[in-house]
């Protein structure tokens, strides 16, 4: 078999396309194989499909393919223009790559498949290619799957996530039921429920189908939901109105511990659940005198305040939560009135998981995830590439790859 029809063969070139050459350089560890068609060939008009349009001239292009052996390997061919009577001179369609892009389609699929399990920028050390060439095709290929994924949430959570060392953030909107990111963008305010709402509208979502919401007490996420999402009923996230009463322990601690220097050191026995406390640290809480201690109120009423969540309905917990509520503003701890006072703001809401039973503990694993790939990448050249990452790892995308 003559090298070009084996090429022909590996490459599944159909007609009018065929092998015409090869050359291999040794020295720059590089084959160059050269595709041609016959002379009098017609082809498909890329805008409307019309066929047998004769090609009208041409453009010689060059694609990166899969390495052969140790070399790289590239086709190279002269692509026609026709001259559609429709459409007027168009570039046609090759097999082998899509319009506009340097690598072909099977090289495409190998530097998905790559980046999806390490840090782009080691993708282009190993295929040595700038790592800018290989973001233009993961953008492609996120933006194509986005746009096939039609979207039927109706369950949502929303958090932010750091983007950037510093204040940039990017907000996530993860689908409770798919375990997925269904949009992500850039910043924390009002404006990203509305872009969540467009984008949903845009992918054949239906932004009034969102009937529960999961987020921290953010005002401006409560206001971008009440104008985007009418019909979402919303749920404080519990860990979040936990932490609340949590920090104000903590500062009352810090406080006492001024006059009261038998609290030095004991901060985390003050921040944890005693179930998740060791021996020794239990031993240490129960040899304080947590009678006299303000701080120990303060945390007895935190621990108070997470037992609402073990109420059986959504009646019992009103009534548990208005009894919590009296004890808590009479406790004449500055702190711990300041803080129920903004879980009396944010009362509905709270209650609100009786029904919904959400949380955005989902998320929280999804940061993490997103976190680490940030982290061994060293960081994205931009937000946009940032997001196309996340999607990657967390978007549970229909990708469909060339095979
Ligand atoms: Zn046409």
């Amino acid at each position: 078999m003559r090298d070009t029809a084996l090429l022909q063969l590996a490459l599944s070139l159909t007609p009018p396309w065929t092998v015409s050459r090869s050359d291999f350089d040794p020295e720059a560890h590089r084959l160059d194989i050269e595709i041609d068609f016959a002379p009098g060939s017609r082809f498909v008009c890329p805008t409307c499909g019309a066929a047998n349009c004769p090609a009208y001239d041409t453009e010689r292009m060059t694609w990166r393919h899969l390495n052969f052996f140790q070399h790289q390997a590239y086709l190279n061919a002269r692509v026609p223009r026709v001259r559609c009577d429709k459409c007027g001179v168009k570039t046609v369609n090759v097999p082998w790559a899509r319009p506009d892009s340097g690598f072909t389609l099977l090289f495409e699929a190998l530097v998905m498949t790559m980046v999806s399990a390490m840090p782009v920028k080691a993708v282009a050390r190993i295929v040595g290619e700038h790592d800018t060439r290989l973001w233009r095709v993961i953008h492609h290929y996120v933006d194509e799957a986005r746009a096939r994924t039609a979207s039927g949430v109706t369950r949502l959570a929303i958090d932010e996530t750091a983007a950037r060392r510093g204040q940039d953030y990017v907000t996530l909107f993860v689908d409770i039921d798919q375990a997925r990111v269904v949009f992500a963008t850039e910043g924390n305010d009002a404006a990203t429920i509305a872009a969540f709402a467009d984008d949903l509208a845009a992918h054949g979502g239906d932004p009034d189908a969102i009937s529960q919401v999961c987020i921290d007490m953010s005002p401006a996420f409560i206001k971008g939901i009440a104008e985007n999402l009418p019909n979402a009923a919303i749920t404080f996230d519990k860990f979040h109105a936990v932490k609340i009463i949590n920090d104000a322990v903590d500062q009352v601690r810090r406080t006492e511990q001024k006059e009261q220097s038998l609290l030095r050191g004991t901060r985390y026995l003050w921040l944890r659940n005693p179930q998740t406390l060791s021996d020794r640290q239990r031993t240490t809480l129960g040899g304080l005198p947590t009678r006299h201690l303000k701080t120990a109120r303060a945390y007895q009423i935190r621990l108070a305040f997470q037992d609402l969540y073990d109420q059986p309905s959504v009646q019992a917990g009103a009534s548990y939560l208005k009894k919590w509520y009296f004890w808590a503003t009479h406790s004449r701890i500055e702190p711990v009135i300041a803080a129920a006072r903004t879980v009396k703001r944010h009362w509905d809401g709270i209650l609100q998981w009786f029904d919904s039973k959400i949380a955005n503990g989902l998320i929280e694993g999804i940061n993490s995830l997103i976190q680490a790939a940030k982290a061994k990448a060293r960081g994205y050249r931009s937000t946009r590439n940032l997001k196309a990452i996340i999607y990657l790892l967390a978007g549970k995308l229909d990708m469909r790859l060339p095979a």
